[in-house]
């Protein structure tokens, strides 16, 4: 059934991006210019590396060697389109949030693109997902997340805020991609494909490149607004579906009973999973 859906909606997606597709004179004289002509570095994060595999336990697939390629690639598309590159890490070391923060914030007229691959325990959740923070951010956030999920045949999961450590430390528009499951068997047979990285690549410099003319079309397409999409709380929503798999053993009563209490679970308790963990994405 995804299957099919899918058919149907990637000549949509394609139309839509035909559609929405930057003027090709600005384009053009981007390239000419160097960049978008503003002299922008973009700094590109690829997430986790050395002992820090990202992902969950026990994962097939390792996130920080397909975050590594997915970033490299992106590095060629934007240099090769004028773009000043700078790589938070460029091998596979482990490279403390902070540093890469510290190494984003000591450019100016810079922009952060973090790239990751999601993962859960539940092996059917898919599809990508864009995160940002702060305001300045959204146009950035929507235009990757507008060809990069526009491009791929997985589910698009939206455009999200939260306040991932990499994004609220960075005082640049910054974003974090999540490029698909890679505990989702499709998802990850897709992640393993280098065209399908190189794909994934071109996506997001694709929004980086209209970062300005995608979030200004507001007359074409319903661009989100910061007010549009809430901070999300700090849980790994993916995750969700799983522990509710198990709580079904539960008597029903009861499972509702811890239904309620979750729903009203507080603030301070999501400050203390910010507080508690430093791999994120
Ligand atoms: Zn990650």
């Amino acid at each position: 059934m995804r299957r099919n859906s899918l058919r149907i909606a990637l000549p949509a997606a394609g139309l839509l991006m035909t559609f929405l597709a930057p003027n090709s004179n600005a384009a053009k004289s981007s390239r000419s210019s160097g960049g978008d002509g503003s002299g922008t570095t973009v700094v590109i994060d690829a997430g986790h590396g050395g002992y820090d595999r990202g992902g969950i336990p026990g994962q097939r697939v390792s996130e920080k060697e397909m975050t590594l390629d997915v970033a490299r690639r992106l590095k060629s598309v934007l240099t090769a389109s004028g773009y000043r590159v700078v790589m938070t890490r460029d091998s596979d070391t482990f490279v403390p949030l902070g540093t890469r923060t510290a190494i984003a914030n000591s450019y100016r007229n810079a922009i952060f693109v973090s790239v990751h691959f999601n993962s859960a325990t539940r092996r059917g959740a898919s599809g990508i997902e864009t995160y940002f923070y702060s305001r300045e951010s959204l146009p950035l956030a929507s235009a990757i997340h507008h060809y990069v999920a526009g491009g791929a045949p997985s589910e698009n999961r939206g455009l999200r805020r939260r306040g991932y450590f990499v994004l609220r430390r960075t005082n640049m528009p910054a974003v974090l991609v999540e490029c698909g499951f890679l505990t989702n068997p499709t998802e990850a047979a897709y992640a393993q494909n280098a065209s399908y990285r190189q794909k994934l690549a071109e996506g997001i410099a694709a929004g980086v490149r209209s970062r300005n003319s995608v979030a200004s079309a507001r007359s074409t397409t319903r661009v989100a607004t910061a007010e549009s999409i809430p901070l999300q709380p700090y849980i790994d929503q993916t995750r969700v579906t799983s522990s509710k798999k198990s709580r079904s053993k539960r008597s029903a009563r009861k499972s509702t009973r811890r239904k309620k209490k979750k729903t009203s679970s507080k603030p301070a308790e999501m400050e203390a999973r910010v507080a508690s963990s430093d791999r994120e994405g």
